[in-house]
């Protein structure tokens, strides 16, 4: 179902000179030198929207957690001194008044704040009757629904100017990346709410500098709006997030090669099959992890000699080498069981024999080790 959401059209509101919004700046605002340093080497970069946040929602405490509301005159200084507005996170209704006071010009909900719904509702009130935009980032787990539930919160508060930011979804899947992309989810979102003007922010998906051009490049190819990508003078002494921060100089590139590639519009004509081999590629590399985690139990379960039973290590492995070939063969076989139209009519005896087979793998039991059979094989 298509949610009509009644939203300021993106481009009324933000300049974005490439044709895509680009938003840039630290992870963290850190001195007043720091941020408008950070500034200055980027304004020329084609930069949309200045970011920097001020309160820093850390995983466990006694790590940098913001420089806290002074940072805010420092921010809108910097943006100021190179005619940018200026973005920053904002997690509880006393940041809200804060940065309004400060006459911050964006604010943005963070992945942590969305994943609670009390929270959001908590902001939203405190935004009622006020005329600011408001990003919001995905929740930290695949969750779609509390994305939309944000999103329409703030939505209700009366902020018409929404802009969806997706930041990568933490899942237990260990992953070349920091978060997962899933890139279904931003595209049902972009289904569900077609007016929603959606960033993809290739700095937490990624975690590391490494793989965030080609991420960016994967969001701008779908149709995504524009990126928000974290960006510091001097990234290695960054306080948080040093590793996955670009210098503004990395950060030009990256728009040279990114943003202002001309193939880019060629491969979004492409976009439906992209679309669905960027979930393959997701799967294939689920099922890559999760067989090598199985590997190294396995090879746990070998070193420990089967913890004191009688079997020996190598049969172990055997044994549950045997149920991975159980697990997935009866998922093969339902999945092309459940192909739509199968056999329905005039297959031949071989095709039948063959789909009775199947029938029959599918409702013999599987033992621990995958090859018990309790009912009749069929000729
Ligand atoms: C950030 O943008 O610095 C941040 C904390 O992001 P997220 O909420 O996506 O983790
Ligand atoms: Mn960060």
């Amino acid at each position: 179902m298509i949610l009509s959401m009644e939203i300021d059209k993106f481009s009324n509101w933000l300049i974005h000179r490439t044709g895509k919004c680009l938003v840039a700046g630290p992870c963290s605002v850190e001195s007043e030198e720091q941020i408008l340093g950070t500034a200055k080497e980027l304004a020329p970069c084609d930069v949309t929207l200045l970011r920097g946040g001020i309160w820093k929602p850390r995983t466990r405490p006694g790590s940098f957690e913001g420089i806290g509301e002074k940072g805010l005159n420092w921010l809108k200084a910097a943006g100021r001194a190179t005619s940018l507005p200026v973005a920053t996170e904002v997690a509880i209704p006393a940041h809200v008044e804060q940065c309004l006071n400060a006459n911050i010009d964006v604010l943005w909900i963070g992945a942590r704040t969305t994943t609670s719904p009390i929270a959001v509702q908590a902001i939203a009130d405190s935004l009622a009757g006020i005329d600011i935009p408001v990003m919001i980032k995905n929740p930290m787990n695949p969750d779609l629904g509390l994305w939309i539930g944000a999103i329409e919160r703030v939505r209700r508060a009366g902020i018409k100017r929404v802009v969806a930011v997706h930041r990568g979804f933490s899942t237990h899947i260990r992953h070349q990346y920091r978060n997962q992309p899933l890139w279904s989810i931003p595209l049902e979102l972009r289904s569900r709410m077609p007016e929603i003007p959606i960033l993809c922010d290739p700095s937490h998906i990624c975690g590391t500098q490494q793989y965030i051009a080609s991420i960016a490049e994967a969001a701008l190819e779908i149709g995504l709006d524009g990126l928000m990508i974290e960006s510091h003078w001097r990234p290695e002494s960054a306080l948080s997030d040093p590793g996955q921060q670009l210098s503004p100089a990395q950060f030009a590139e990256l728009v040279g090669q990114v943003v202002r590639n001309p193939n880019l519009g060629m491969a979004s004509r492409n976009r439906e099959s992209g679309n669905l081999w960027r979930e393959i590629d997701e799967i294939d590399q689920d099922l890559g992890a999760l067989l090598s985690k199985r590997m190294s139990i396995l090879r746990q379960i070998e070193a420990d000699g089967a913890d004191g039973s009688r079997i020996s290590g190598k049969t172990w492995t055997k044994i549950c080498a045997t149920r991975l070939m159980a697990a997935v063969v009866k998922q093969l076989l339902g999945a092309v069981e459940s192909k739509p139209g199968e056999c329905d009519s005039g297959c031949t005896q071989t095709e039948a024999r063959a789909i009775e087979t199947r029938k029959w793998l599918l409702r013999s039991k599987t033992s621990p080790c995958g090859d018990s059979v309790t009912t009749e094989r069929p000729a």
